[in-house]
């Protein structure tokens, strides 16, 4: 496919899409019904549904029945661990394999023309972005990952917090289903948010941004706090009246769907003229520019309403550059009035 059609690449070779990214078309004012019903099928198709799927495999193949998850045991832990890391392993690394080890696609749709593997760095465990950012994911997020499934799956088990029932409850658990994506969402704008604070950032959220050109690997390049913090969305479902395949479908959103937001590609191509979406470019453009896009690509969107929002066009470059002069400018000033 010919990329050119879709975006231009300039001198350095960065690609950029024509089309900016669209907040959510139901926060615009008067509501535009062909537009959001035309949204719809993107929203449920393929990537949501895809973190259901997964996650009623869970449910039904991997978690253990509800009297073994009322006592903590390393045996249920480790399974449940072994099944998260093989996911991982087998839709990140199949990623990864395609297009960045056999790059079928070549640079085609690629925001930044540089593989990760052709820049060995000294910022990674072993100078190698790859191995750093896989060892990290297997490691540490993982493993963290893991502790919050063991967490709720416990406290609902219990009983300490309320199980509502499919039978009963229907309407309830299927909006909470169609509003996890949302959750998820606010909760990884904020908790984002504050570990870009100065202190916070040198302490826990450099490691995630030592891939300034990420690659599938860096999804769950985290540091252990911020691995713990972002899985942690799924423990709203123990304030939530809830359900644990709900909080499951909420986990995987967040573990599986991190990937997203990585995979440094505006769209794969499967062969044909057939494409899938993965949704990249906003939290691509947050790894180049570090303070925008603090959230996902505005299914609620707060970048928007707080000033850092940037949909890729010229104009919101020059946006961003305006208000990081300005902050400059405003920590001149301070730090002029504190030495005079
Ligand atoms: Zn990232
Ligand atoms: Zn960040």
């Amino acid at each position: 496919m010919d990329d050119l059609a879709y975006g231009t690449r300039d001198r350095r070779g960065e690609w950029r899409p024509n089309a900016p990214i669209e907040v959510a078309p139901f926060w615009s004012w008067p509501p535009d019904l062909p537009k959001i019903l035309a949204w719809i099928p993107g929203y449920l198709w393929p990537w949501n549904a895809f973190h259901l799927a997964t996650a009623l495999v869970w449910w039904y193949a991997v978690v253990p029945d509800r009297v073994t998850l009322t006592s903590l045991s390393l045996d249920w832990a480790l399974r449940l661990y072994a099944a998260n890391a093989l996911g991982i392993f087998l839709l990140y690394g199949a990623i990864e394999l395609v297009y960045y080890v056999k790059r079928r696609q070549g640079t085609r749709f690629k925001y930044n023309p540089k593989f990760p593997a052709d820049q060995p760095s000294d910022v990674f465990w072993f100078k190698s972005q790859n191995l750093d950012n896989f060892l990290r994911s297997f490691l540490v997020s993982i493993p963290l990952w893991t502790l919050v499934e063991v967490l709720f799956l416990w406290t609902f088990a219990n009983g300490w917090v309320p199980w509502l029932s499919w039978a009963d409850h229907p309407l309830w658990l299927a909006l909470l289903m169609l509003l996890a994506p949302a959750i998820h969402e606010v909760h990884f704008f904020f908790i984002h948010r504050a570990i870009h604070w100065g202190p916070l950032y040198r302490w826990i959220h450099s490691v995630h941004h030592n891939s300034i050109n990420p690659s599938p690997w860096s999804s769950l390049s985290m540091h252990p706090v911020e691995a713990f913090l972002y899985h942690a969305v799924a423990l709203w479902h123990l304030v939530i009246p809830s359900n644990p395949i709900v909080a499951l479908f909420q986990l995987h959103l967040a573990g599986f769907g991190a990937v997203n937001g990585h995979i440094g590609f505006e769209r794969l191509e499967l062969g044909g003229e057939r494409t899938i979406d993965p949704h990249a470019y906003a939290h691509y453009l947050h790894h180049k520019h570090f303070e925008v896009n603090y959230g996902g690509d505005g299914l609620v969107p707060l970048d928007k309403w707080f000033g850092t929002f940037h949909d890729g066009t010229p104009e919101a470059d020059a946006r961003m550059r305006a208000r990081f002069a300005e902050k400059k400018a405003r920590a001149r000033a301070r730090s002029g009035l504190a030495t005079g």
